[in-house]
């Protein structure tokens, strides 16, 4: 089955690497140059529009930013007739109404559409280990399993469309909140000056234990927060989304309104590139300083 993938960032390019290494046929496609240079010295076939590579594959994922990048690249081409007959599969987190949107606006075209959200980041994409999570049609998830095999050990169908969006929005509301209430305990433990292992040694013992504290352990200790597999500007995104179909679907949303204030001053501290953890600076701030 001949796959295209559109975006070529930091997913998308690990995605179709992931593709290729499992022989499968990858032709990819970035709206920036630079980037389908990197992509074709890392021995990807890239095409220099987004329409010819639809044209030319049977399934194309879609890994771009958001639903306004979906919008420009599948739909401002000019050529009516791009998705005829095509399938398209939207990678990427965006909002169910955005999705279903989408989704209508693929079929009104002659094409077939299917989200399929992923959790899980770029080692996961490496190693065939993302969690995904589909949203659509029971045949043409069935159709379109081969390829998520290769990118998820157990890819799911969780419903229509719309509803692989809200469960993949649910799990990042989760990294938004873990990542909150930890940076909060651990900045207390240390302004109280209290040794970490033994907050972590308790913690590890405890119910209330995630594997996500230790993986970003070091990088709150440190206070370095570079090389980004997922950027704090996309956690911040994805909060908004969240809270927008909370707000739609009548639940509270001042938990969510809160951690989007954090979310958005650890951006104007400039961690906005950085791992998201760098929310920690935004929540307990340094309070001598910056430079001490
Ligand atoms: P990224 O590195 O920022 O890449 C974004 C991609 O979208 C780039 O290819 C970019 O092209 C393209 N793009 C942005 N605006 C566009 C537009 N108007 N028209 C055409 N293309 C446009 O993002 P990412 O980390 O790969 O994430 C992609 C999606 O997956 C996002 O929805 C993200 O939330 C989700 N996701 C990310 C992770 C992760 O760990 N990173 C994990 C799970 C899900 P240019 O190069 O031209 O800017």
């Amino acid at each position: 089955m001949k796959t295209a993938v559109l975006g070529l960032g930091l997913m998308g390019a690990e995605i179709a690497l992931r593709l290729k290494r499992q022989g499968r046929d990858v032709l990819c496609w970035n709206r920036s140059a630079e980037r389908s240079e990197a992509a074709r010295e890392r021995g990807l076939a890239a095409r220099a529009t987004a329409t010819e590579a639809i044209a030319e594959s049977e399934i194309t994922l879609l890994v771009l930013s958001d639903a306004e990048a979906i919008r420009a690249t599948l739909f401002e081409s000019g050529d009516a007739d791009a998705l005829d007959g095509r399938i398209l599969i939207q990678m990427g987190t965006i909002a169910p109404r955005e999705s279903r949107e989408i989704a209508g606006r693929v079929a009104a075209q002659g094409g077939q559409y299917l989200e399929a959200p992923v959790l899980g980041s770029l080692p996961e994409a490496r190693e065939g280990r993302l969690i995904l999570m589909a949203g659509g049609d029971p045949e043409l998830f069935e159709h379109c399993l081969p390829v998520f095999r290769d990118l998820s050990r157990d890819p799911q169908r969780i419903g229509e469309i719309g509803q692989g969006a809200a469960m993949k929005l649910a799990m990042n509301q989760l990294i938004a909140g873990l990542t909150s209430t930890f940076a909060l305990s651990l900045g207390l433990v240390r302004r109280e000056e209290i040794d970490v292992e033994q907050f972590m040694g308790l913690l590890r013992d405890s119910a209330l234990y995630a594997k996500t504290f230790d993986k970003k352990l070091d990088k709150y200790l440190s206070h370095e927060y570079g090389a980004a597999n997922f950027p704090l500007k996309h956690l911040l995104k994805d909060v908004r989304l969240f809270k927008q179909v909370a707000e739609e679907s009548f639940l509270d949303t001042a938990l969510i309104g809160a951690i989007e204030d954090s979310c958005r001053q650890a951006e104007a501290l400039g961690f906005g590139d950085q791992d998201y953890s760098a929310l920690y600076e935004a929540l307990c701030p340094d309070p001598y300083g910056p430079s001490s």
